[in-house]
């Protein structure tokens, strides 16, 4: 048994409470181990269902958000994903862990250096970038899922172009405070999409983004 494991175990079970139901994602997130993404200083909070800072004023998502987003992308093995927000890595780490083909954007270089370092020493299949993910990353383009972990005023043009007919997209929309979870697939070139409400997310800050 590794450190934490109880915890990590427990914390499975809470997001089965709260009604995550794909095997897929909660077996991944039974893998990849937290403690490793947050703070040190946090070590000993990994597991408590909610979001901690990771520096840059940004936070890694409550473990109910990322499995709440990624079970909304309907993942599975070879499904080509683009995130846009890597943070700490974490929420990238699980989609590889699925089996997934992981690409993803940061805007603070810190952040994406410390992600890339922990995505070499777990070996996991992440393409990590700097840059503004608002306009995407056409050379990968299409994406089968298109995840947005950083809350946006409206939804880019630029993310539902570079979607895959049938591709999945989830991305918080709102105003800087509050957000609705914006679920949608793509439809003979069009988003059909459903609302869930009740997120919170630091703001997604770009060109197709906020100021
Ligand atoms: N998915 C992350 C959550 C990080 S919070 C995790 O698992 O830890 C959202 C992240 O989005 C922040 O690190 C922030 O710097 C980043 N971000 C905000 N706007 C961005 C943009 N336009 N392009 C790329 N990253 C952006």
């Amino acid at each position: 048994m590794g450190r934490f494991d109880t915890e990590r175990k427990e914390l499975i079970e809470l997001l089965r409470s709260k009604g995550i139901t794909d095997e897929n994602v909660l077996t991944a997130m039974m893998k990849v181990e937290r403690h490793l993404f947050v703070d040190q200083m946090f070590i000993n909070r990994a597991y408590e269902d909610n979001a901690l800072p990771i520096g840059s004023e940004q936070t890694i998502s409550q473990p109910y958000t990322v499995a709440f987003m990624t079970q909304a992308l309907r993942p599975k093995k070879e499904m080509k994903v683009l995130e846009i927000g890597t943070g700490s890595g974490y929420q990238a780490a699980v989609l590889a862990t699925i089996g997934c083909r992981v690409f993803t954007i940061e805007r603070h270089l810190s952040l994406l250096n410390s992600a890339r370092k922990l995505f070499d020493v777990q070996q996991l299949r992440v393409a990590a970038k700097g840059g503004d993910g608002t306009v995407g990353w056409s050379e990968h383009a299409p994406y089968d899922a298109i995840i947005v972990t950083a809350g946006a005023p409206s939804i880019p043009d630029a993310l539902v172009n570079q979607l895959n007919e049938g591709g999945r997209l989830a991305i918080p929309v709102g105003n800087k405070e509050a957000q609705q979870l914006i679920v949608g697939t793509k439809i003979s070139g069009k988003l059909q999409t459903e609302v869930i409400d009740g997120f919170k997310f630091v703001p997604l800050i770009g060109k197709n983004g906020w100021n």
